[in-house]
């Protein structure tokens, strides 16, 4: 059984990209979603919607899924320590199941209201000189294939490093397994003005287990710092800032209640490593967002040449989060290979505004060979940012044995096989 929308039109998270599909179907048991991609030529997943691009359209011709209607399963193996979770489930539910069974994810996103399958299918992550992307926990995948067969691919299989951050490009990811450890507790210590002038860039971003720096760019420097410490771990001195005496949000003129709790008061993994809660709008919910991925040596250098034009782009960003990313290898991740120094922008909600700025900001970041996220909003030609993943031959083979007709192929998946 299926629910079925004709002519569907509808927008991401953000508003700024309108989908439009032939049908969006809401089947609610594997067999449906089975013959409804059998039955398809043009076929896209909707996750949770909170790309910045069209990553996720199917085109207007195409069959939109969204896994919403299949059971929410969280299956915890707690003597293997590990999860099986369904195509469909965001972090908030899986964290909250895992929680309960005494385990624990390595890491988490700024937010907990995003897919697993639509995260882990554009490289998200969170922040730690020693945390990989969260596709890094994943250990198998279940995907549905064009004919509505099912392709299960372990760490084992020479295929997997295609096929978790795979952008949705290899059939409907319907469960993953991942990798968990016992529960622990973090306790989030903020600072505030942190200058730019002799960071110390390797200590300041080691001094926890995930670390951000916040800047509105108004001014060189940072304005808050994010220490979230794992308690069995030891507490560093940070004697570059002072602590922050109230909490914070990282957005200026946002309200500190939508994040989680901070001045240092320990709590379960899941509701430090996010910066914002579950039961709130996360950031400021009007805007828009880019992200570029480069070699963590080049970070300093790269921060004072954004510095050096920072008055081109101030106008229209609302909040900068610097934060890093340990090497990966999945192929198409934007950390594979490289341990990552990740330079977010969360812009002001004006496309219009915002693409000249994202332009001077890719201008100058070049030279570092920047990997952008691949759910946000970027400009770089695909001809360039080929050249920046060493294993995107292997990841196009891989889609054609899985996907020979291109069923799952829209506009934004040709554009990065140079189809
Ligand atoms: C407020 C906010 C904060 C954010 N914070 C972070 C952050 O801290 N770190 C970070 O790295 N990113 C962050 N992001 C970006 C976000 O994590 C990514 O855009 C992510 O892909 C969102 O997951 P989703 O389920 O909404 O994916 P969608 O946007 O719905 O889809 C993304 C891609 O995954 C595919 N897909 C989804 N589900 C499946 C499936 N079951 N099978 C096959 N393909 C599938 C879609 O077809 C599409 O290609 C943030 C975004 C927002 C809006």
């Amino acid at each position: 059984m299926a629910e079925t929308v004709t002519n569907w039109t509808g927008r991401n998270w953000a508003g700024n990209i309108a989908f439009a599909a032939r049908e969006l179907h809401r089947p609610h048991s594997l067999d449906a979603l089975r013959s409804l991609v059998a039955g398809s030529a043009r076929v896209r997943v909707l996750g949770s919607g909170h790309s910045f691009n069209e990553i996720a359209e199917p085109g207007a011709d195409g069959v939109l899924l969204s896994l919403d209607g299949l059971p929410a399963t969280v299956d915890v193996d707690t003597a293997a320590r590990t999860v099986r979770v369904g195509g469909g489930v965001r972090y908030a539910e899986l964290a909250r199941r895992v929680h309960a069974a005494g385990l624990a994810l390595p890491n988490m996103a700024s937010l907990p209201h995003i897919s697993v399958a639509g995260s882990v299918a554009t490289g998200t992550h969170g922040s730690g000189v020693g945390n990989g992307p969260l596709a890094s926990a994943v250990r198998q995948v279940e995907i549905v294939t064009a004919d509505g067969s099912t392709v299960v691919v372990g760490r084992d299989d020479p295929r997997f490093g295609g096929a978790v951050t795979s952008l949705g490009a290899l059939g409907v990811v319907t469960a993953l397994t991942l990798d968990l450890e016992p529960a622990y507790e973090v306790e989030q210590h903020l600072f505030t003005e942190l200058p730019l002038d002799g960071l110390e860039f390797e200590a300041v971003a080691g001094a926890a287990y995930s670390v951000s720096l916040f800047t509105d760019w108004a001014a060189p420097g940072f304005r808050q710092v994010w220490l979230k410490r794992r308690t069995d771990q030891p507490l560093a001195d940070f004697p570059w800032a002072a602590p922050a005496v109230e909490p914070l949000h990282p957005v200026p003129g946002m309200p500190a209640v939508n994040c989680t709790r901070q001045l240092g008061v320990p709590g379960p993994w899941h509701e430090r490593l996010p910066h914002f809660r579950a039961e709130f709008t996360p950031s400021n919910g009007n805007e828009l967002q880019s992200e570029y991925l480069l070699p963590r040596p080049t970070a300093l250098e790269a921060l004072h040449a954004l510095d050096a034009i920072r008055e081109t782009f101030a106008s229209v960003l609302q909040i900068c989060e610097v934060r890093t990313v340990a090497a990966d290898e999945q192929w198409l991740s934007p950390s594979y290979g490289r341990d990552t120094v990740a330079l977010h922008f969360t812009w002001v909600e004006d496309t219009a505004a915002v693409l000249p700025a994202v332009r001077k900001v890719e201008a100058v970041l070049e030279p570092f060979e920047p990997r952008p996220h691949w759910g946000k909003v970027f400009r770089t030609p695909m001809d360039r940012l080929r050249g920046r993943y060493p294993r995107l031959d292997d990841f196009a083979a891989l889609a054609r044995e899985l996907d020979p007709a291109g069923t799952f192929a829209n506009a934004f998946v040709r554009d990065v096989l140079g189809d």
